[in-house]
């Protein structure tokens, strides 16, 4: 399986290699030549390549982060669906505006609530789940060349986006208590000093794709003010928030300086990812654009999504719902956690306090990538590090996901990895 691209598409193919990789391209697709630079850089992540093998009933798949959603209520969702169709189905089934329907960006103000957000549903941007979302932010302040902040490890959705926006990615550390700010005030400062333009900085600060960790409170301020002194556009993804196992949701970093943050949002966790909806929070002059860009991507988001989500949102008791997911995740990450200590011991990883992921450093010396075909093999699937990075670092970590596996085949899974572990620690 490929790395995910060294930094961006543009000046990975200049020289001998385009010439190479076009005439191998131009054997195998006729269409090779035409591509624009920045479909070069486009690649099959690591995540999506595994799927189809981690997908057999045979391997147990710690590496998808889908969602598991057995607990909903299929049968309420039924009869309001029909009801939905029954009458407003021409509305549900029609055009909608662009920035989406007023009645849903109002209950997202009031979900927004609990991660101490006061916002007013006009600034409310309802797309094509986060993805889009982050897909737009990008759109509209990202020339090639331009460099993307990131945290190492990163979601590697995201690193996707920056990549066919020929971005430059680069990466701030992180440890047990999220972004390090020390860290991140060097790096901004270091790359003013290279004459770089820093557009964004990226962030998941509860409950991170895939490092586990969540951003603690002292450093929330910190991390604001230093991006505010740089000028430099904070991107908050926040599809967890909701999703804390023991504590409620800590401010955001919206919360805490409304015009340097632009704040993603998402159905998909607290609720289903098949409706497609997630939502952007941006300031005034910055919603505008989001909206125009989507215009132009979409016309407008699923009415019948939207439309949806309102009424399970208004019908249901979501937060109830909410809540037994959190259940349900946490009795996966302690069994996540006690077949880590029970079988890998030599091994390290982070405690998450909410979503679906660990990060773990295998022993010294084993490579995730290399191993990834032999724990196959050996029926469980992870995925490697190197998926989580832009520059080719995270060979010594693998992340591993507790949504979707029972506790007891979480067990499984981590028992037969410890024994891929074992076997080629002694190669
Ligand atoms: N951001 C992060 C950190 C994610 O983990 C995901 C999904 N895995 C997304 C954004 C996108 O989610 P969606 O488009 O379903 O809202």
């Amino acid at each position: 399986m490929d790395a995910p691209g060294v930094q961006a598409g543009h000046g990975e193919h200049g020289g001998r290699n385009a010439a190479a990789a076009a005439a191998a391209g131009t054997r195998l697709d006729p269409w090779f030549a035409a591509y624009a630079e920045r479909a070069h850089g486009m690649r099959a992540s690591e995540v999506r390549s595994l799927f189809a093998v981690a997908n057999r009933p045979e391997v147990v798949s710690l590496a998808g982060g889908m969602p598991n959603i057995e607990g909903l209520p299929l049968d309420f969702l039924a009869e309001m669906t029909a009801k939905l169709l029954r009458e407003r189905g021409t509305r549900a089934l029609q055009y909608g505006g662009g920035q989406g329907e007023e009645e849903l960006r109002e209950q997202i103000v009031e979900v927004m609530r609990y991660d101490h957000v006061h916002a007013h549903p006009d600034d409310v941007v309802v797309t094509t789940g986060s993805q889009q979302a982050l897909d737009l932010v990008t759109e509209i302040f990202v020339d090639p060349g331009d460099v993307v902040v990131a945290e190492a490890p990163s979601y590697v959705g995201a690193l996707g986006v920056f990549r066919a926006y020929q971005a430059d990615v680069v990466h701030v550390a992180m440890d047990e208590a999220g972004l390090v700010p020390e860290e991140l005030d060097r790096c901004l400062a270091e790359l003013k000093r290279q004459g770089r333009r820093v557009k964004l900085l990226y962030t998941v600060p509860n409950f991170h794709n895939p490092a586990g960790v969540t951003l603690t409170m002292e450093r929330r301020p910190q991390i604001v003010e230093i991006c505010r002194r740089h000028h430099v556009l904070v991107l908050e993804d926040n599809p967890y928030g909701l999703l804390g196992f023991d504590a409620d949701p800590m401010p955001s970093l919206k919360s805490i300086d409304d015009d340097g943050v632009v704040y993603l949002g998402s159905f998909s966790k607290t609720f289903a990812p098949g409706y497609r909806v997630g939502w952007a929070l941006a300031p005034h002059a910055v919603r505008e654009k989001l909206v125009l860009a989507s215009e132009s991507a979409i016309l407008s988001p699923t009415m019948m999504g939207q439309l949806s989500i309102a009424a399970y949102l208004s019908g249901y008791d979501w937060y109830g719902q909410v809540k037994s997911y959190r259940e349900m995740y946490r009795e996966r990450r302690d069994a996540m956690l006690s077949a880590l200590a029970e079988f890998l011991p030599e091994a390290s990883w982070t405690v998450p306090d909410g979503g679906f992921y660990t990060w773990v450093k295998l022993p010294d010396g084993l490579d995730a990538q290399a191993m990834l075909p032999r724990a196959v093999t050996n029926l469980v699937a992870y995925v490697s590090g190197t998926a989580f990075y832009a520059d080719g670092q995270g060979h010594d970590h693998v992340r591993l996901s507790f949504c979707y596996p029972t506790p007891e085949r979480i067990r499984e899974g981590v028992r037969r990895l410890a024994d891929v572990v074992r076997a080629e620690a002694e190669l």
